[in-house]
């Protein structure tokens, strides 16, 4: 079996709770911080430009969004977090929204994708935001983007820097990844695909 990402299509943007979905089929959510490349990730997953929307203004209202990948699972995109000139009253909104979907008796998600920037040490919010999927007890993988940013000799310290700071076991994955340039894409899909029992 397996899951076809070139059939994957916008099912709904959702927030507030009473609108989750809740149908039963597997859940990736991808969170990370706004301007990681979340959209291009997704994007380049689908492979298409325009799924996912790149450069969407970060001030923008909080929102999860839903796409269903061939009929049979969901890449969960939750809102980016982190970006500085975003109101109080937003960022409440965007806490709200996070913690129902995160703390839904549904128990929604069944795979977390937790997406860094490899050239940085994680922000104090990946690190939260590490914690939450932790916390949940979904399986979790480190997409570590933007892997064109550096060279040859830079990427295996890079690659360190983020696993320290995360407090990565050895069990737990870290995929380098360019949604600019694809590299990653394979592992990438392999493992949603498996996680979802495809
Ligand atoms: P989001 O806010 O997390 O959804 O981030 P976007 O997908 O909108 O990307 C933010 C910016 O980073 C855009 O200008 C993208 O073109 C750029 N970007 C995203 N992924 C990569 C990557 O792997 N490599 C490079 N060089 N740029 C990237």
């Amino acid at each position: 079996m397996a899951l076809n990402f070139a059939k994957t299509e916008f099912v709904k943007g959702v927030t507030d709770r009473r609108d989750f979905v809740r149908d039963g089929l597997p859940q990736v959510a991808f969170a990370g911080r706004s301007n990681v490349g979340k959209s291009s990730v997704l994007n380049r997953l689908a492979g298409r430009k325009n799924l996912a929307y790149v450069g969407a203004s970060p001030g923008k209202t909080s929102q999860i969004n839903y796409f269903k990948v061939d009929g049979k699972a969901y890449l969960v995109d939750l809102p980016g977090y982190g970006y500085a000139k975003v109101s109080q009253a937003e960022k409440a909104r965007w806490a709200r929204l996070m913690e129902s979907y995160f703390q839904d008796e549904g128990q929604l998600i069944t795979l977390g994708v937790l997406i860094v920037d490899i050239r940085h040490k994680p922000t104090t919010n990946d690190l939260i935001m590490h914690n939450w999927f932790r916390e949940s007890g979904c399986p979790e993988i480190i997409v570590a983007n933007k892997l064109d940013k550096l060279k040859k000799s830079q990427v295996e310290p890079a690659i360190q820097l983020v696993r320290e700071t995360l407090e990565l076991t050895d069990a737990e994955v870290l995929v380098p990844f360019s949604a600019e340039k694809g590299e990653g894409k394979e592992q990438l899909i392999r493992l949603v695909t498996e996680a979802c029992g495809q």
